[in-house]
């Protein structure tokens, strides 16, 4: 758990507010499929659900923070709230995780009189820890609560998803969190607004990472710029980027070809098909490296991904 543990969003007061009418009014599934693109804050929605599960005396917004149940919460020393992560970024979540939690969700509660557990990512599960949860979403226990939170769960087997309800935690205006944005990072709204642009509007990653994404940005659409007019070439942009993020560059360099691929669609020009053939390359080149296991040597991945993309780019 971070040191945010239980902390609320605004611009996800009505996805909370949504659920936990659901919970009061018995419509709420004993899992959920929490789903929504990364930096929106959905492991912070789902630890606050649980809290009001847990919560001895929950208030109309969810847990009321002061009970000891709360309190343990906070202190992240909750006897019934257990948290499964990959033991490290981009790892999976293997089978043994899945066990702890199904022997923790079978013990009795021992303060909230319900066992609550949050899992994430989702798609972090592979197939035999997806196969051993499936025992838990076939037989629900009604003393337990269970949160799957993810933004890839396609990738999850269907039986998975099929079992739990899902709610889709949507990306919010940039108008609805820059108040928040500008109060947490002291940025001005000129700042806060290209943060957002830059990240999706995903408001976590804007504060974590905004600056840092637009510099990226910045560099790759001047390189690719570079790329077009040939007076760069693919080896020395790769080389250029290898200092960089790799991640950050490919996720600039689809943004990019995507503003250049609308902009070719609006002329009517031929280029729009061969700029569908490079933002494929990049999507292929980003699961590659979603792959954390593959260990991809990245050098080699940005210079084929660019030799390939520069000659379409050079041609238009
Ligand atoms: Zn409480």
């Amino acid at each position: 758990m971070s040191d945010r543990v239980l902390v609320h969003y605004p611009w996800l007061e009505a996805d909370r507010d949504r659920i936990l009418n659901q919970d009061r009014e018995g419509r709420m599934h004993h899992a959920l499929m929490l789903q929504g693109p990364h930096g929106l804050g959905k492991i912070a929605l789902a630890r606050w659900i649980l809290a009001a599960r847990l919560c001895l005396s929950p208030a109309s917004y969810g847990p009321c923070l002061e009970c000891r149940s709360c309190q343990l919460l906070q202190a992240q020393t909750h006897p019934d709230y257990l948290e499964i992560q990959p033991e490290k970024a981009g790892g999976q979540i293997g089978i043994d995780a899945v066990r702890e939690a199904i022997e923790f969700i079978q013990k009795t509660p021992s303060i909230s009189g319900h066992k609550a557990v949050l899992l994430a990512p989702a798609e972090a599960l592979n197939v035999a820890s997806a196969n051993a949860l499936l025992k838990v979403l076939e037989e629900p226990s009604g003393e337990a609560s269970l949160i799957l939170a993810g933004e890839a769960i396609h990738r999850l087997p269907a039986t998975i998803i099929s079992r739990c309800q899902l709610q889709v935690v949507q990306v919010p205006e940039a108008e609805a969190v820059l108040p928040w944005l500008m109060d947490q990072s002291g940025a001005s709204e000129a700042q806060a607004r290209e943060w957002l642009a830059a990240c999706g509007n995903a408001p976590i990653d804007a504060l974590d990472n905004g600056e840092l994404v637009v510099k990226v940005g910045k560099t790759v659409a001047s390189d690719l710029d570079a790329l077009s007019a040939r007076k760069s070439d693919p080896l020395t942009v790769a080389a250029h980027w290898g200092s960089l993020d790799t991640v950050l560059c490919l996720q600039a360099m689809w943004r990019y070809l995507l503003a250049r691929q609308q902009q070719a669609l609006a002329e009517g020009s031929a280029a729009a098909a061969s700029l569908a053939d490079s933002l494929k390359d990049v999507v292929e080149a980003l699961r590659v490296m979603d792959r954390a296991h593959t260990n991809p040597n990245q050098q080699l991945l940005l210079e084929e991904l660019l030799i390939a993309c520069g000659s379409r780019l050079a041609l238009e």
